[in-house]
Order: C-alpha cells, then structure tokens, then sequence
C-alpha cells in the first residue's frame, strides 16, 4: 500500500485517475513509473474499495465512507500495489486525521474514553457501553508507543501513561499542521497535522 500526496476529502470528491494518481516509482524494485523517454512501467490495474472510519472534519459527525484505492502494477518486478488518499493508514480502519483527533481529546482536552468514542467512532450502537474505555483509544496510544503508528512524533518515556503518551503525540501531530491553523483548539490542528504526519 503506498500513501498518495492527494488527501482524502479531494479523493472522495472525485477518485484521481490513473495519472493523477500514478506513484514516481515502484516501492517493490524501485523502477521509476515515468522513465524520461522510456515507457510507463507501472500501469493502472483497478480499482479496490476501501472502508475508512472516523469525521471527514474535525468538527464533523464520525462516518464510514467508502474509497475507491488505486490499484498498478509493475512491468518490471510484477509487483501489484494499492495507492490509497493520505490519511487511509495501512491496516487501520481509522483514518489518520481521526487518530489524531481521538489523542488530542483523551491526551490533552481530557475527555473520558467514552466521549472521545462517541466523537469519532462511527458505530451508533455502544454494546460495551457500560465498559469504562474504549479498547481502540488504548490501543492506537500503545502502537504510538511502540512507534508502530506515527512513528516520527516524539515518544513519552517508558513510564509514562498511555494517556500521557496520547498526549505527547498529540501535541506533536497539533504542530505539524498547517501554520494558518493555529488559532483553532488544538484537537482540531492535531487532526489535520495527522494527516501530514501519516
Ligand atoms: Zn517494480
């Protein structure tokens, strides 16, 4: 799977097509896909639908939207890869930005799990509703801090919280957003710079 420069929103707006969304090279031998007066090695092979959970904006009810990734393939190596929107995160159901989003409220506006849920989960029905987290929230904190989910953010020490670690990414995602969004709270400029840091 290989992120595109191009986000989500202008994705689902209208899936780019084969050229738009051609990656430079192939990540499977590294063939560049345009070589200058060669041919195109990495050819448009379908599309694939992929589910993406969480709000399309940071103020915006949390849904389950449905993007059509590019699939190509490699005339030199045959390797078949998907080109997905920025924020869609390899094995994650959430997009990135939503991610973000749920850190910056458990870590740093100190919403209880269950409100952070309700933001940017898009399941309506809450059968674990009597738990007292939310399983996923501790999770993506853990992979943060195992530097498997934004692993270029700075990392909590070893004994700090996972809410503590929620936190400290936070604060990180919050500064990679865009320097003309700094006047909104900072769960909303953690959910774009997420996408950045993706
Ligand atoms: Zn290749």
């Amino acid at each position: 799977m290989i992120q595109s420069v191009i986000d989500l929103k202008s994705w689902i707006a209208q899936t780019p097509t084969v050229d738009e969304a051609r990656p430079a090279a192939c990540r499977g031998c590294g063939a560049a896909s345009c070589p200058v007066g060669g041919r195109i090695q990495i050819h448009g092979h379908g599309l694939r639908e992929r589910q993406v959970r969480g709000p399309p904006g940071p103020v915006e009810d949390p849904a389950i939207v449905v993007v059509e990734g590019r699939r190509y393939r490699c005339v030199c190596c045959g390797a078949v890869f998907l080109v997905v929107p920025r924020e869609v995160l390899p094995r994650r159901q959430y997009s990135a930005a939503a991610i973000g989003l749920a850190l910056a409220l458990w870590g740093l506006v100190r919403e209880t799990a269950h409100a952070v849920r309700r933001r940017v989960s898009p399941a309506k029905t809450f059968g674990f509703a009597a738990m007292p987290g939310w399983v996923t929230l501790r999770r993506w904190a853990k992979a943060v801090k195992q530097r498997r989910l934004f692993a270029s953010v700075p990392v909590a020490g070893p004994s700090a919280t996972l809410r503590t670690v929620a936190a400290v990414a936070a604060t990180a995602l919050a500064a990679s957003a865009d320097p003309t969004t700094r006047n909104r709270p900072l769960e909303h400029r953690a959910f774009l710079g997420a996408a950045h840091v993706a």
